[in-house]
């Protein structure tokens, strides 16, 4: 990227794509580069539209099963997304949006739906539903800093040799084999919601790193330390019955 030009980041079919305030992932990567005095907007890709493959980051968001289908047709449609992964933009998925980057996804109908193949990952129904905090420690590209964040999703994912897991479930369900989340290359892909990059600062940063081409110092920011703390002090739900 060219460091004075506006880094743009696109919110991937939020209409769709939107559930438990996921798009403000796009929110938190905007006003973290602008208080480290780059330029950043937000540019909302609608179904219907043709996907831009010229952004520099992507963000797509939870979503209900018949929604997230929907998603995965118009994406595989309008191939943009998947042409700047391949030229190195950072994408970013939530949930449904892991379940969309992956190359196939089941749903509660029993219809697999074919991904962007952008992870190595497919998605089967579980048995039951994860609701819950969901605490996991990061894996390689994250410091010691616990991942947080909540899940409510009843896909159970498994990962193919070409991804890395993002952590290990230290409490809750994440993929539902003791990992959490998934890479490959610039590719993040998540169970957290929060939205995921406002509870876990540290895992914006890494992404903004890589779209700006360097570290970034950390901000201190005492509101995200303490809803961090706050939230890792969080009980553990009982199980009913
Ligand atoms: N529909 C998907 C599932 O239940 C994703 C849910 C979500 O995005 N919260 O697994």
């Amino acid at each position: 990227m060219v460091p004075d030009s506006t880094v743009r980041i696109g919110l991937v079919l939020p209409e769709v794509l939107g559930t438990y305030g996921d798009s403000g992932n796009a929110e938190v990567l905007r006003k973290r580069l602008q208080w480290r005095g780059f330029e950043a907007e937000t540019v909302s890709v609608r179904l219907g539209e043709p996907v831009p493959s010229g952004l520099d980051v992507y963000v797509l968001g939870g979503g209900e099963d018949d929604a997230q289908a929907l998603a995965a047709t118009h994406l595989r449609k309008h191939p943009g997304l998947q042409r700047a992964a391949g030229n190195g933009a950072v994408v970013l998925g939530v949930c449904a949006g892991l379940q969309v980057l992956g190359a196939a996804f089941r749903g509660t109908d029993g219809v697999v739906h074919e991904g962007l193949g952008l992870i190595d990952v497919t998605t089967e129904p579980g048995e039951r539903r994860a609701v819950a905090e969901l605490v996991a420690e990061p894996v390689d590209l994250l410091g010691g800093e616990l991942l947080t964040g909540f899940e409510n999703h009843l896909g159970h994912t498994t990962l193919g040799p070409s991804s890395k897991p993002l952590g290990r479930v230290v409490r809750g369900t994440g993929n539902g084999d003791g990992t959490e989340g998934a890479v490959t290359g610039k590719v993040v892909a998540t169970y957290l919601h929060g939205p995921v990059l406002a509870r876990n600062p540290a895992l914006a940063d890494l992404l903004l790193g890589w779209l700006v081409g360097h570290p970034l110092p950390p901000l201190d920011l005492a509101e995200v330390t303490q809803l961090r703390t706050e939230r890792l002090l969080t009980p553990r739900r009982r199980r009913r019955g």
